[in-house]
C-alpha cells in the first residue's frame, strides 16, 4: 500500500511538474504576442526624498494584463522573458516608454528603469539607451538605470564596457535589491553607482528601536554615505516606517505608504499636485509621537 501511495504521490508530482512546464511554455508563447496586442503597460511608483521632503521621481515597472489569466506578476514573467530572450525587446520598450512619458514631467523628476542582467549580454545595450534618450529628448541625468548584482555574476568585457559607456553618457546607475543574494561589497566598485536601493526585506520592523534590521540599515546608509552614494529604502508600508527611515538617514523612500505603482495619468496628476502644493498633505507621513 505504501508503495502504491508512493507511486501515486510521484504521479501527482510528475503531473504538477508537467503542468508547471506547460504553463511556462504557454506563458512564453503568449508573452511573444503581448507587446503587439497591447497587453503590456508601464506603471510608475513614486520615490520620495525624505530628507528634503519632496517627490524625487518614479520607478517604471512593467505590467502584463493577460487576456485569460488576468494580471501576471513580473516575478513570474520576467524570468520567462529572460530565459527566452524576449527581455531585450521588452526591456527596450519599457525604457523608451518611460523616457518618453517621464520626459513630459518637470526637470527635477527622475525616472528609474530596471535592466535585466540578460540585456547586458548584448553589445547593443548602450546604443539602445542612447537612442531612447535621443528620441525622448530627456536629459541623461534624469534617467536612473537599476541593476542587480546578477549583472556581475557573469561579468564579461561587454558588461564592463557597457557600464562604462552608460556612465559616460551621463545616466545614473543604482544597485537594486541590495542586501539580498551575495551582496559582495566588491560589487559597489564595479560601476559608478550613485545609489544603493535597500531591499524591502530589511525594512520590516525598522520602526521599533530594537528591531533587528535597524543596525543593518544604519550600516548600509553609512556605507553609501562614505562612498558618496545616496540610498533608497524600498517597501515602506507605514508612516512610522517612513519616519524611522528618515531618522536613520536614508535619502529616499519608496513604498506603498507613499504610493503603489500607478498609471502614467495618475503619476502625472501626482506630479501636478506636488507642483501646486496640494498633494503634499496627503503624501506627507503622519508625524509619530
Ligand atoms: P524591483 O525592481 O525591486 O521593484 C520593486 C518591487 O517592489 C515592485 O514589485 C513594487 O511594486 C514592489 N513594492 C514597492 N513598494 C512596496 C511595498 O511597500 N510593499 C510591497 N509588498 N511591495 C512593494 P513589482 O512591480 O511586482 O516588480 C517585481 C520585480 O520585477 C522588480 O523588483 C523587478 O526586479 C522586476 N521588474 C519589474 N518591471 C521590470 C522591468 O521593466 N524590467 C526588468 N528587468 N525587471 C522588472
Ligand atoms: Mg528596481
Ligand atoms: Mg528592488
Ligand atoms: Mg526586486
Amino acid at each position: 500500500a505504501a508503495k502504491q501511495a508512493g507511486r501515486g504521490a510521484y504521479r501527482f508530482y510528475e503531473a504538477s511538474m508537467r503542468t508547471a512546464a506547460e504553463t511556462r511554455r504557454s506563458l512564453e508563447m503568449d508573452l511573444r504576442g503581448a507587446l503587439a496586442s497591447d497587453q503590456l503597460q508601464v506603471v510608475y511608483q513614486p520615490i520620495f526624498d525624505v530628507q528634503q521632503d519632496r517627490l524625487a521621481g518614479f520607478e517604471a515597472l512593467l505590467r502584463w494584463s493577460h487576456p485569460v489569466r488576468g494580471m501576471v506578476s513580473p516575478e513570474q514573467f520576467i524570468p520567462i522573458a529572460e530565459e527566452s530572450g524576449l527581455i531585450s525587446s521588452l526591456g527596450e520598450w519599457v525604457l523608451r516608454t518611460a523616457c518618453m512619458e517621464a520626459g513630459q514631467w518637470p526637470e527635477h523628476i527622475r525616472i528609474a528603469v530596471n535592466l535585466s542582467p540578460v540585456q547586458f549580454y548584448n553589445t547593443g545595450l548602450s546604443s539602445t539607451v542612447m537612442s531612447a534618450l535621443a528620441s525622448s529628448q530627456i536629459t541623461p541625468d534624469r534617467v536612473e538605470l537599476e541593476i542587480t548584482e546578477g549583472v556581475f555574476l557573469q561579468e564579461t568585457n561587454t558588461t564592463r564596457l557597457t557600464l562604462q559607456q552608460l556612465h559616460e553618457m551621463g545616466v545614473r546607475l543604482a544597485l537594486d535589491d541590495f542586501g539580498t543574494g551575495y551582496s559582495s561589497l566588491g560589487y559597489l566598485r564595479k560601476a559608478s553607482f550613485s545609489k544603493i536601493k535597500i531591499d524591502r526585506s530589511f525594512i520590516r520592523g525598522i520602526d521599533s528601536p530594537d528591531g533587528e534590521n535597524v543596525p543593518i540599515v544604519r550600516a548600509v546608509v553609512a556605507l553609501a554615505d562614505s562612498l558618496g552614494m545616496i540610498t533608497t529604502a524600498e517597501g515602506a508600508e507605514t508612516p512610522e516606517e517612513i519616519h524611522a527611515l528618515r531618522n536613520i538617514g536614508c535619502t529616499q523612500v519608496q513604498g506603498f505608504a507613499y504610493g503603489k505603482p500607478m498609471s502614467y495619468e495618475a503619476a502625472s496628476a501626482l506630479v501636478a499636485s506636488m507642483e501646486s502644493g496640494t498633494g503634499h498633505a496627503i503624501l506627507k507621513p503622519r508625524e509619530t509621537r
